[in-house]
Protein backbone atom coordinates (compact mmCIF):
# COMPACT_ATOMS: atom_id res chain seq x y z
CA UNK A 1 0.00 0.00 0.00
CA UNK A 2 2.80 2.29 0.71
CA UNK A 3 4.58 1.48 -2.91
CA UNK A 4 1.18 1.39 -4.51
CA UNK A 5 -1.23 4.70 -2.77
CA UNK A 6 2.57 6.75 -1.83
CA UNK A 7 1.52 7.15 1.59
CA UNK A 8 3.52 7.13 4.42
CA UNK A 9 2.93 5.48 7.55
CA UNK A 10 1.70 8.07 9.90
CA UNK A 11 4.46 8.39 13.21
CA UNK A 12 2.28 7.59 16.08
CA UNK A 13 3.85 7.98 19.82
CA UNK A 14 3.51 4.52 20.48
CA UNK A 15 5.02 3.40 17.73
CA UNK A 16 8.18 5.22 18.32
CA UNK A 17 7.79 4.30 22.13
CA UNK A 18 7.98 0.82 21.00
CA UNK A 19 11.08 0.96 18.77
CA UNK A 20 12.71 2.63 21.81
CA UNK A 21 12.27 0.11 24.15
CA UNK A 22 13.26 -2.35 21.62
CA UNK A 23 16.48 -1.00 20.86
CA UNK A 24 17.27 -1.08 24.61
CA UNK A 25 16.05 -4.31 24.85
CA UNK A 26 18.50 -5.03 22.06
CA UNK A 27 21.21 -3.69 23.82
CA UNK A 28 20.87 -5.82 26.88
CA UNK A 29 20.46 -8.86 25.33
CA UNK A 30 23.62 -8.62 23.18
CA UNK A 31 25.04 -7.68 26.81
CA UNK A 32 24.11 -10.73 28.10
CA UNK A 33 25.16 -12.49 24.70
CA UNK A 34 28.55 -11.43 25.55
CA UNK A 35 28.65 -12.52 29.40
CA UNK A 36 27.92 -9.39 31.31
CA UNK A 37 23.50 -8.85 31.46
CA UNK A 38 23.52 -4.95 32.60
CA UNK A 39 22.45 -4.17 36.32
CA UNK A 40 19.06 -2.63 37.38
CA UNK A 41 20.88 1.20 37.96
CA UNK A 42 22.56 0.95 34.61
CA UNK A 43 18.69 0.45 33.27
CA UNK A 44 18.35 4.51 33.00
CA UNK A 45 21.70 5.47 30.70
CA UNK A 46 21.03 2.47 28.22
CA UNK A 47 16.96 3.83 27.71
CA UNK A 48 19.13 7.17 27.39
CA UNK A 49 21.29 6.14 24.92
CA UNK A 50 18.67 4.27 23.13
CA UNK A 51 16.38 6.92 23.11
CA UNK A 52 14.64 8.70 20.03
CA UNK A 53 12.14 11.89 21.54
CA UNK A 54 8.53 10.51 20.62
CA UNK A 55 6.26 13.02 18.64
CA UNK A 56 4.58 14.83 21.86
CA UNK A 57 5.06 17.20 25.11
CA UNK A 58 8.73 17.01 26.53
CA UNK A 59 7.23 16.99 29.62
CA UNK A 60 5.20 13.62 28.21
CA UNK A 61 8.32 12.35 26.18
CA UNK A 62 10.08 12.41 29.57
CA UNK A 63 7.15 10.10 31.25
CA UNK A 64 7.45 7.50 28.88
CA UNK A 65 11.22 7.34 28.90
CA UNK A 66 11.07 6.78 32.66
CA UNK A 67 8.17 4.11 32.18
CA UNK A 68 10.17 2.69 29.50
CA UNK A 69 13.13 2.18 32.30
CA UNK A 70 10.93 1.15 34.71
CA UNK A 71 9.63 -1.74 32.44
CA UNK A 72 13.18 -2.79 31.31
CA UNK A 73 14.68 -2.53 35.30
CA UNK A 74 11.61 -5.15 35.95
CA UNK A 75 12.74 -7.10 33.23
CA UNK A 76 16.23 -7.09 34.32
CA UNK A 77 15.32 -7.77 37.96
CA UNK A 78 12.87 -10.70 37.03
CA UNK A 79 15.35 -12.05 33.63
CA UNK A 80 15.52 -15.85 33.53
CA UNK A 81 17.31 -16.72 30.53
CA UNK A 82 20.48 -18.07 30.73
CA UNK A 83 22.40 -15.84 28.72
CA UNK A 84 24.56 -18.47 26.87
CA UNK A 85 21.38 -19.66 24.96
CA UNK A 86 21.08 -16.47 23.35
CA UNK A 87 21.21 -17.13 20.19
CA UNK A 88 20.40 -14.05 17.90
CA UNK A 89 19.48 -10.67 18.63
CA UNK A 90 16.80 -8.80 16.72
CA UNK A 91 17.06 -11.25 14.00
CA UNK A 92 15.82 -9.89 10.34
CA UNK A 93 14.27 -12.62 8.10
CA UNK A 94 13.25 -12.69 4.60
CA UNK A 95 11.15 -15.46 2.69
CA UNK A 96 10.00 -15.31 -0.73
CA UNK A 97 6.67 -16.14 -1.82
CA UNK A 98 5.57 -16.46 -5.43
CA UNK A 99 2.76 -14.11 -4.18
CA UNK A 100 5.01 -11.42 -2.28
CA UNK A 101 7.74 -11.14 0.27
CA UNK A 102 7.29 -11.64 3.90
CA UNK A 103 9.88 -9.72 6.56
CA UNK A 104 10.01 -9.53 10.01
CA UNK A 105 11.95 -9.17 12.62
CA UNK A 106 12.45 -11.92 15.78
CA UNK A 107 13.37 -10.04 19.00
CA UNK A 108 15.18 -12.56 20.45
CA UNK A 109 16.37 -16.32 19.57
CA UNK A 110 17.25 -18.73 22.24
CA UNK A 111 18.81 -22.20 21.67
CA UNK A 112 19.14 -24.89 24.62
CA UNK A 113 21.54 -27.47 25.84
CA UNK A 114 19.31 -29.52 23.69
CA UNK A 115 19.89 -27.40 20.20
CA UNK A 116 16.59 -26.59 20.17
CA UNK A 117 15.67 -23.24 19.22
CA UNK A 118 13.02 -21.31 21.04
CA UNK A 119 11.44 -17.92 19.56
CA UNK A 120 10.72 -14.75 21.76
CA UNK A 121 8.66 -11.80 21.00
CA UNK A 122 8.63 -8.83 23.57
CA UNK A 123 5.55 -6.82 23.21
CA UNK A 124 4.65 -3.04 25.21
CA UNK A 125 1.05 -3.37 25.02
CA UNK A 126 -1.91 -6.10 23.88
CA UNK A 127 -3.99 -5.64 21.14
CA UNK A 128 -7.30 -6.18 21.73
CA UNK A 129 -8.58 -9.28 19.05
CA UNK A 130 -4.57 -9.96 18.13
CA UNK A 131 -3.48 -13.35 16.87
CA UNK A 132 -0.42 -14.11 18.71
CA UNK A 133 0.01 -17.44 18.16
CA UNK A 134 -0.77 -16.99 14.85
CA UNK A 135 2.37 -14.05 14.78
CA UNK A 136 4.54 -16.53 16.45
CA UNK A 137 3.74 -19.11 14.00
CA UNK A 138 4.69 -16.71 11.52
CA UNK A 139 7.82 -15.63 12.89
CA UNK A 140 8.33 -19.50 13.19
CA UNK A 141 7.86 -19.87 9.54
CA UNK A 142 10.15 -16.46 8.92
CA UNK A 143 12.86 -18.34 11.13
CA UNK A 144 12.46 -22.06 9.27
CA UNK A 145 12.76 -20.46 5.85
CA UNK A 146 14.48 -17.11 5.80
CA UNK A 147 17.09 -18.43 8.46
CA UNK A 148 17.11 -21.94 8.49
CA UNK A 149 16.49 -22.21 12.35
CA UNK A 150 13.65 -24.52 12.93
CA UNK A 151 12.10 -23.25 16.26
CA UNK A 152 10.13 -25.80 18.55
CA UNK A 153 9.10 -23.33 20.83
CA UNK A 154 7.94 -19.52 20.69
CA UNK A 155 6.38 -17.32 22.92
CA UNK A 156 5.38 -13.72 24.07
CA UNK A 157 6.80 -11.69 26.62
CA UNK A 158 4.51 -8.77 28.31
CA UNK A 159 6.86 -5.88 29.58
CA UNK A 160 4.38 -3.44 30.51
CA UNK A 161 1.32 -4.86 32.48
CA UNK A 162 -2.28 -4.29 31.29
CA UNK A 163 -4.93 -3.86 32.85
CA UNK A 164 -5.66 -7.90 32.25
CA UNK A 165 -2.09 -8.92 32.49
CA UNK A 166 1.22 -9.35 35.02
CA UNK A 167 4.58 -8.86 32.81
CA UNK A 168 5.93 -11.96 31.81
CA UNK A 169 5.55 -14.74 29.96
CA UNK A 170 2.20 -14.72 28.55
CA UNK A 171 1.84 -17.44 25.68
CA UNK A 172 4.23 -20.74 24.88
CA UNK A 173 3.55 -22.15 22.05
CA UNK A 174 4.82 -25.68 20.48
CA UNK A 175 5.88 -25.24 16.96
CA UNK A 176 4.59 -27.73 14.81
CA UNK A 177 5.56 -28.37 11.06
CA UNK A 178 1.89 -28.93 10.06
CA UNK A 179 0.59 -26.02 11.28
CA UNK A 180 3.65 -23.84 9.79
CA UNK A 181 2.31 -25.69 6.44
CA UNK A 182 -1.21 -23.89 7.12
CA UNK A 183 0.25 -20.82 8.21
CA UNK A 184 2.86 -20.73 4.84
CA UNK A 185 -0.38 -21.41 2.52
CA UNK A 186 -3.08 -19.09 5.00
CA UNK A 187 -0.20 -15.81 3.76
CA UNK A 188 0.34 -16.79 0.47
CA UNK A 189 -3.52 -16.56 0.16
CA UNK A 190 -3.52 -13.02 1.83
CA UNK A 191 -0.60 -11.93 -0.43
CA UNK A 192 -3.06 -13.23 -3.87
CA UNK A 193 -5.91 -11.06 -2.08
CA UNK A 194 -3.89 -8.30 -2.07
CA UNK A 195 -2.27 -8.43 -5.19
CA UNK A 196 -5.59 -8.85 -6.66
CA UNK A 197 -6.99 -5.78 -4.87
CA UNK A 198 -8.90 -7.68 -2.10
CA UNK A 199 -8.16 -7.32 1.11
CA UNK A 200 -10.90 -7.40 4.06
CA UNK A 201 -10.91 -5.24 7.00
CA UNK A 202 -11.60 -7.17 9.88
CA UNK A 203 -13.31 -4.17 11.76
CA UNK A 204 -13.48 -4.21 15.71
CA UNK A 205 -14.44 -1.21 18.33
CA UNK A 206 -10.78 -1.44 20.36
CA UNK A 207 -8.81 -1.86 16.65
CA UNK A 208 -10.75 1.00 14.80
CA UNK A 209 -10.85 3.35 17.59
CA UNK A 210 -6.55 3.77 17.36
CA UNK A 211 -6.57 3.25 13.60
CA UNK A 212 -3.40 4.38 12.29
CA UNK A 213 -4.70 4.76 9.03
CA UNK A 214 -7.91 6.67 9.65
CA UNK A 215 -6.39 9.97 8.16
CA UNK A 216 -6.41 8.50 4.56
CA UNK A 217 -9.94 7.28 4.65
CA UNK A 218 -8.38 3.99 2.91
CA UNK A 219 -11.05 2.23 4.90
CA UNK A 220 -15.04 2.48 5.28
CA UNK A 221 -15.05 1.75 8.73
CA UNK A 222 -12.64 4.25 9.91
CA UNK A 223 -14.53 6.88 7.59
CA UNK A 224 -18.04 6.13 9.26
CA UNK A 225 -16.19 6.64 12.37
CA UNK A 226 -15.04 10.15 11.39
CA UNK A 227 -18.41 10.85 9.72
CA UNK A 228 -20.28 10.06 13.30
S1 LIG B 1 -10.72 1.24 10.59
FE1 LIG B 1 -10.42 -0.36 9.01
S2 LIG B 1 -8.21 -0.47 8.71
FE2 LIG B 1 -8.57 0.62 10.63
S3 LIG B 1 -8.50 -0.97 12.20
FE3 LIG B 1 -10.65 -0.73 11.61
S4 LIG B 1 -10.97 -2.27 10.01
FE4 LIG B 1 -8.74 -2.03 10.24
Amino acid sequence: MVREVGIRFPIKVYFVAGSNVHRALEYIHNQAMKGGLPKEEEVKSIVEKCWQDVPTSPDKNVMIKNAAAKYLKNYIKTFSIDPKSIYAVEKEFWVFFDEGLLTGRIDLIKRNKNGDFEIVDFKTGMVPGFNYEEQLRTYALGASIGLNIEATKAAVYLLKPTRHKKSGLILNITVVKDQLKKTQKSIAATMNKIENGYFSPTPSAAKCKKCELEEYHLCPYAIRKKTK
